[in-house]
């Protein structure tokens, strides 16, 4: 016990950043070549609107104001994250935070994301601002220049955390909308030992429902959840995706 004690007061000495390498040095991440390499299957599954139902709910326009295509989901996905909410103890809900995004919309927030990280480490090489940038944001154009197919676009990823009865966010360590104020990304790290007991609780039920029900995390980000894109078809050992992006 004393020697954990002595290991995270250690963790918490050494800084957010190191803290958040220490942790992503075994987390493969969304831009890794051996994720890149999954070939993309796609169908013609259509999406669900979640404005059109009342069982799962969803918080503002994330990102930019007047944001009409991020309460979408692939018909499958809506399906998987209704009997996940199923699953949660009484008196918690999911809230969606953000379906399906534009390669437009994901430029520009991977371009904003990687301004920051440069801001901070202005002395790093572009492939360290790539690599980090690509720990909260996937990219449009990968490191060697082909075109990638971001989780969000394929309509097969959503952020999500959740609601008590009363339609308020419970404590989750950082609400995602906060998350490019986590620049090291320490708190959205799913196993971050810097939040809460009850942070880390909540997260622990969260990610209990939507991984029984076949749902992947991104583990540098507790909220971002998928199913059929290129990291679930990674790391579930599945030779190609299901989804491939689908054009609004
Ligand atoms: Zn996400």
């Amino acid at each position: 016990m004393r020697f954990f004690a002595c290991l995270l007061l250690s963790v918490q000495l050494l800084g957010g950043w190191m803290y958040t390498t220490i942790v992503t040095a075994n987390i493969t991440l969304i831009a890794d070549p051996k994720v890149l390499s999954i070939p993309i299957t796609n169908t013609d599954e259509p999406l669900v609107n979640l404005t059109e139902q009342t069982e799962i709910a969803y918080g503002p326009s994330p990102e930019i104001p007047n944001n009409t295509e991020y309460t979408y989901l692939r018909k499958s996905v809506y399906e998987k994250f209704r009997n996940a909410q199923l699953l949660l103890p009484k008196g918690l809900h999911f809230c969606l935070y953000e379906g399906y995004r534009s390669i437009a919309l994901q430029k520009m927030i991977f371009d904003k994301q990687y301004a920051n990280v440069k801001t901070r480490h202005p002395d790093w090489t572009v492939a360290q601002l790539f690599a980090e940038t690509t720990k909260l944001v996937s990219p449009v154009i990968n490191a060697d220049g082909s075109h990638n197919i971001p989780p969000h676009s394929t309509g097969g990823a959503l952020d999500v955390y959740l609601l008590d009865d009363s339609g308020k966010a419970v404590d989750m360590g950082i609400h995602p909308k906060d998350w490019m104020q986590d620049v090291d990304g320490v708190l959205s790290l799913t196993a971050s030992e810097m939040i809460s007991a009850t942070a880390k609780m909540n997260r622990s039920i969260m990610s209990h429902a939507l991984t029984t029900v076949g749902f992947v995390n991104y583990p540098t980000e507790y909220w971002h959840w998928s199913y059929g894109d290129r990291y679930w078809a990674y790391m579930t050992h599945h030779p190609h995706t299901l989804y491939g992006q689908y054009k609004m």
